[in-house]
């Protein structure tokens, strides 16, 4: 059976670096007893190179939160997806609600996740509406995120992104969206991309990520037609992402 994936995002925690140390340690020890799932650890880049660095194992791999598609440049305060790789990421966060609230364009996402690719990253792109209402226009968010996100992607390596739903309503707090609703929204991105792209778009790897916990991980994987989960305040919390990734064993 695959693996589930279970992506941690740190956001901009822990504040020092030898707390960084401290959860890394945690969180290995987690994804070692934990048969059932692999584990992508998005530290803040600062943190990255030391901790990818520490670690030996073949359990977890590091993604980075938000870095730019250009090879270098006049970009002050951000880092490059080459500068990510440099840092020992083989995974990249593309458009993560939290960097398009500050800025970050659908037409950013399409060359972040195609400059991605080119590095032999595996482009994790987000999407999400910031709310709904019974109108329906979040599907057209949605559709236009992933049309856009996924524009440049040659029709090989389309098999090669992931497409993480976080709905931004259901971002930071304890209860996820149903996983039937969810179940419809796998099924709502996978027909976008076929109609859009290639009949790979059936395959496509869907991740689920808005205040997913101990408490709602296997729900979710059971019944939401997802492949993994984005995870971020319970995954700065050593024991609730061990109970996370425990349950997830136990499916
Ligand atoms: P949350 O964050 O788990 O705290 O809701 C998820 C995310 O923003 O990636």
């Amino acid at each position: 059976m695959a693996k589930t994936l279970v992506v941690a995002n740190w956001k901009m925690n822990p504040g020092t670096m030898r707390e960084a140390h401290k959860l890394f340690e945690a969180t290995r020890k987690a994804a070692d007893t934990s048969s059932g799932s692999f584990v992508v650890v998005a530290p803040p880049s600062i943190y990255l190179r030391e901790i990818s660095r520490s670690y030996r194992g073949k359990k977890i791999a590091f993604a980075s939160q938000d870095a730019h598609h250009a090879e270098g440049g006049a970009h002050t305060g951000r880092i490059s997806l080459q500068q990510a790789k440099d840092a020992g990421v083989s995974y990249a966060i593309v458009g993560h609600s939290e960097t398009r609230a500050s800025g970050k364009s659908d037409d950013d996402t399409r060359k972040e996740v195609a400059a991605a690719l080119a590095l032999r990253l595996t482009p994790i792109l987000c999407v999400g509406e910031l709310s709904r209402d019974a109108s329906g226009d979040h599907l057209a968010v949605v559709r236009e995120q992933l049309t856009t996100g996924l524009a440049d992607v040659p029709v090989g390596k389309l098999s090669k992104v992931l497409i993480a739903y976080e709905p931004v309503w259901a971002i930071g707090g304890e209860t996820t969206m149903s996983p039937r609703e969810m179940h419809e929204m796998s099924i709502f991105i996978r027909k976008v991309v076929v109609d859009r792209y290639s009949p790979v778009g059936h395959s496509m790897k869907v991740l689920y990520g808005g205040s997913v916990s101990e408490k709602n991980t296997l729900p979710m994987l059971e019944d939401g037609d997802v492949d993994g989960l984005l995870v971020g305040h319970v995954s700065i919390d050593a024991a609730r992402f061990a109970a996370l990734l425990s349950s997830i064993a136990n499916t």
